[in-house]
């Protein structure tokens, strides 16, 4: 703790010559009563130097001039006296009356010996009176002049031997003096009841604060320059701070140091701000928190107000809803999916009960049964492959347990894949081929799935390419990319159909495919595992000239499973 300054000795008994008398509670009182002690204090010296050295000039010793001044002094100090009291207004009345009182009989003196001088012990008289207007009103202060300039004029009536340009200084001296200082009096009288008004406005104002600060639900506090002035229960409940452990404190010490910078930087901005940041409570845990805060001015000085939300109640609910949505999407697409998925099993099946019946029917026709058997055989082979491609969806939708990444090398890749399909295109008559970019780097992927994903696109340009056409395969390195296109110049995809081929279980117009196409799960496959590496696959196609497919993946692969 920093000791308490002393004041200066002079400064001390300064205070206690000044100092009202601590019964006076009203602040405009205490004022009024510290100012005529001011005022005593001032003039009883003045006066007591009266006293010791005015003369009329005639006398030797004190003559009765000097003796009225020190009656006035010792009536100054009784009403100084009465100035340390509750009843310094009747010191003030009491002041001015005793000092007229006297400096009247010195005029009535003076006037015997000079009567023009009356007027000028009456001015001291006015100078006494307007150091009342301090007190008086202003109305009074006027009756007051009114009354002296009148005395004055009237100097002229009783002593015929005055002329009036023998009071006229003092007559305009006390018109001026008095109304210049009426005027300011006035003025400070003005000045005084609105100061009044302000701080009563500005302490409601403050009170009103308080309250709300002190009522609000949301953690508030108040800094200056970054430390803490002022805080609300309710952030000393969130933070579980005490209202002595958190003043002076730096607002940084309510959050983690990795937030530090963002929040210096927004309290700088002298903006108002709307964030989200980590909040840090005493006991070292941390939350989200939403924090608003903003500038203010505040008893003269810049602060800034800052609301703390603690966000772990909302974040929660708001997880909770979307687990909820979640769920939802997950249950519309399995009730989607085994509608879809019955569908495509009956099909087959109805077939397969078919061809069954029938062969049962002509056992022993040996020109009907292979037919019927084939038919089987076909029913068999789809059903499989549905199965199949069911698997793999089932498993790419829980991928991150499957992946398996390691380093592939595209140009090796596409190799195995031309092997493998070079057979099926050429038993269609079709010719297929590889340019392989020399610069290909090796890729961080899962080299079986993605092997899947080229395999079920090539497969899909050769089933729906004709007899005879051509199929293009290439890859090159496209910025921070690998690029594989898989062209055909087959019959090519509708426009109204581009949109939706990547869908699950989606198949085009039947009368524009092959007879047995796939089970329409094999590009919904592919979109999948293109994007569990991070990539994009695009389609350009134009109907009865071919398709071309671009799959893009990225060199360094992030995961999105
Ligand atoms: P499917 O098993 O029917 O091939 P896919 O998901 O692989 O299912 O393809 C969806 C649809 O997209 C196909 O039914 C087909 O109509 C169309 N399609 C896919 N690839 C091509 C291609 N290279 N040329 C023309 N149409 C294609």
């Amino acid at each position: 703790m920093p000791a308490i300054e002393q004041p200066h000795l002079l400064r001390r008994i300064w205070q206690i010559l000044t100092e009202p008398s601590a019964a006076i509670t009203d602040s405009q009182q205490r004022r009024n009563a510290r100012l005529l002690a001011i005022v005593l204090v001032c003039v009883i010296p003045m006066m007591i130097w009266g006293g010791l050295t005015a003369r009329t000039g005639n006398d030797t010793g004190r003559d009765w001039i000097s003796q009225s001044y020190l009656i006035a002094s010792i009536a100054l100090i009784l009403t100084y006296g009465l100035s340390r009291t509750v009843y310094y207004r009747f010191g003030a009345a009491l002041c001015i009356v005793a000092v007229s009182a006297i400096l009247l009989a010195q005029a009535n003196v003076l006037g015997t010996t000079d009567p023009a001088r009356i007027a000028y012990a009456l001015m001291w008289f006015v100078a006494m009176v307007l150091a009342g207007t301090i007190f008086l009103s202003v109305w009074l202060s006027i009756s007051l002049m009114a009354i002296f300039l009148a005395i004055i004029l009237a100097i002229g009536l009783i002593y015929p031997e005055v002329a009036y340009a023998d009071t006229q200084f003092a007559f305009i001296y006390v018109l001026v003096m008095s109304t210049a200082w009426i005027a300011v009096a006035a003025q400070r009288q003005r000045d005084m009841r609105m100061i009044e008004v302000q701080a009563r406005e500005l302490a409601e104002g403050e009170d009103r604060y308080r309250t709300l600060f002190e009522a609000s639900f949301e953690p508030l506090f108040i800094h200056e320059k970054g430390v803490i002035v002022d805080a609300n229960p309710a952030l000393l409940e969130a933070l579980g701070y005490t209202y002595s452990e958190i003043i002076g404190q730096s607002m940084l010490s309510l959050a983690p140091q990795e937030v530090h910078a963002t929040i210096k930087q927004k309290a700088s901005s002298g903006q108002n701000q709307v964030y989200e940041a980590m909040g840090l409570r005493k006991d070292g845990t941390t939350f989200e928190a939403e924090i608003h805060s903003k500038d203010m001015m505040y008893q003269g000085k810049l602060i800034r107000v800052v609301a703390f939300r603690d966000l772990t109640e909302r974040k929660r609910a708001e997880a909770k809803r979307l687990q909820v949505n979640i769920e939802g999407e997950r249950s519309k697409l399995l009730r989607q999916f085994v509608s879809n998925a019955s569908h495509d099993l009956r099909t087959p099946l109805t077939t397969m009960t078919t061809s069954v019946y029938l062969l049962r029917k002509t056992a022993g026709d040996p020109e009907r049964m292979p037919r019927y058997l084939e038919k089987l055989e076909g029913q068999i082979d789809h059903l499989t492959k549905l199965l199949d491609d069911l698997f793999v969806m089932a498993r790419l939708d829980d991928a991150a347990r499957y992946m398996e990444r390691g380093p592939v090398d595209i140009n090796a890749l596409m190799g195995d894949i031309m092997q493998e399909q070079t057979p099926n295109a050429e038993a269609k008559g079709q010719t297929i081929q590889y340019d392989g970019g020399a610069d290909l780097p090796v890729i961080q992927a899962d080299n079986s799935e993605l092997h899947r994903a080229i395999t079920r696109i090539v497969n899909n340009a050769i089933t729906y390419t004709p007899e005879g056409g051509k199929i293009t395969l290439s890859a090159h390195r496209d910025n921070q990319c690998v690029s594989i296109s898989v062209q055909d110049t087959g019959i090519g995809i509708h426009a109204d159909e581009l949109p939706h081929i990547f869908d699950r279980f989606y198949r085009a117009d039947p009368s524009r495919r092959p007879e047995m196409g796939g089970v329409g799960l094999g590009l919904a496959i592919a979109k999948k595992i293109i994007e569990m590496h991070g990539g994009v696959i695009e389609v350009e196609s134009t109907p009865d000239v071919g398709s071309i497919f671009r799959v893009r993946l990225p060199l360094v692969v992030q995961s999105t499973a």
